[in-house]
């Protein structure tokens, strides 16, 4: 950290997101647990992240994009890694080479795969993404997987491709009890018979998030596959919190009054003035807005804390700053922390709370604080080299 910036801070606490990977190796039984450490660990940084989860027993990382999972290779990473999103012109090459696992969605990837795999000179593990029900990517249950999985023969008999597991993704990851979530376990059930029918030998079949992990152990297979909840937050707010489900949120994003000042009654605060004081009152200024991440949604709603209570965002939420109003005589003064969010342990607000305040989930919250803002790693080592 260079101490340049007045964006606030980003505590990232990895000691959290080690014990929140522990607790969900528990639930999941004689299941392994894939972290799923894509969009930068949730915001979280990619590499800390993954290291902090591996030190808490995960034994896979998933991420979505190809580049992530090269981004852990670089930094020295050797365990299992999965990628699952893929888009024509993916260096698949790249990938075999260095020994990445490749989900396959659809026909072109197969082809694009098996390519890649020739042209290496090694055989491209591929997991098999069943769309069984989700209605996203992966490859639709019924006739366009039993087409894939014919494919897949004549590639594993040339030796270009070995198909090493087989996925599926929820539908619904906030309502574990939804009639869909059985449907689905049936259809992936029956993918699975079908392409041990077809010949693959899979090591690995994986289906539950983190909600699933959480909620339902049977559905833990051979790896469950979290992503929030790594991070310390429930994916199912409604069936319990955080703490109900035994994890600590690993992110704290604070930034420091930049000015206090007292206004008079009747002062409008921020564009447009949609918050007028009812009285004499002292203001701060927060030195974060929406371009670092802030949610424009919460003007007028947010919640933050400062100087030991709780307040909400005054007026609107601009690029760069935003206001508090901290009440007549507040003893808040310049340089104190602003919290926008943390674990809540005293007192401040969580993610799940802004969540709830703008209408919308966690994982919007933590994967979207902006570059401007630096990071601060404790509770363990965020880099490979100093690990
Ligand atoms: C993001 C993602 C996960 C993790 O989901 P959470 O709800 O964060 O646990 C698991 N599997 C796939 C395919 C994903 O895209």
């Amino acid at each position: 950290m260079t101490g340049q910036s007045f964006a606030g801070e980003l505590r990232i606490d990895l000691a959290a997101i080690s014990d929140n990977v522990r607790r969900l190796d528990e639930l999941a039984g004689s299941a392994g647990v894939m972290a799923v450490v894509k969009a930068g660990g949730y915001g979280h940084g990619l590499v800390p992240s993954a290291l902090a989860a591996l030190r808490g027993g995960a034994t896979w990382l998933g991420v979505a994009q190809l580049s992530e999972a090269l981004e852990l290779r670089a930094a020295g990473l050797t365990c299992p890694v999965l990628s699952w999103l893929h888009a024509p012109g993916a260096d698949f090459a790249a990938a075999v080479r260095e020994d990445v696992d490749l989900a396959v969605s659809a026909p072109w990837g197969l082809e694009a795969v098996a390519e890649a795999a020739r042209a290496v000179g090694r055989a491209a593990r591929v997991h098999v993404k069943v769309d069984t029900g989700l209605g996203r990517n992966g490859v639709l249950h019924g006739p366009a997987l039993t087409s894939l999985l014919d494919r897949t023969r004549a590639l594993e008999a040339e030796g270009s491709v070995r198909v090493v597991g087989m996925m599926q993704h929820f539908a619904y990851a906030d309502a574990p009890d939804h009639p869909e979530v059985r449907a689905q376990v049936v259809r992936f059930d029956a993918a699975v018979a079908e392409a041990e029918a077809a010949g693959c030998r899979l090591e690995v079949r994986h289906l539950a998030n983190s909600a699933a992990t959480l909620t339902n152990p049977s559905l833990a297979y051979d790896l469950v596959r979290p992503g929030l909840a790594v991070y310390g937050l429930s994916p199912v707010p409604s069936l319990g919190d955080h703490e109900h489900d035994g994890l600590t949120p690993a992110m704290t994003w604070s930034a420091p009054l930049a000015q206090v000042k007292d206004v008079p009654a009747g002062q409008g605060i921020s564009y447009g003035h949609t918050y007028r004081t009812e009285r004499a009152t002292r203001v701060g200024i927060v030195p974060v807005g929406y371009a670092d991440g802030v949610p424009r949604a919460g003007s007028g709603v947010g919640p933050l804390w400062v100087a030991g209570s709780r307040h909400t965002v005054a007026g609107r939420v601009c690029m760069d700053q935003l206001v508090v109003d901290l009440g007549p005589g507040s003893g808040a003064r310049e340089g104190d922390p602003c919290v926008l969010f943390g674990p809540g342990t005293q007192g401040e607000p969580t993610a799940q709370d802004w969540a709830e305040a703008i209408g919308t989930i966690s994982y919007e919250l933590i994967t979207r604080v902006g570059d401007r803002v630096p990071r601060r790693y404790v509770g363990g080592e965020p880099a490979w080299h100093l690990a």
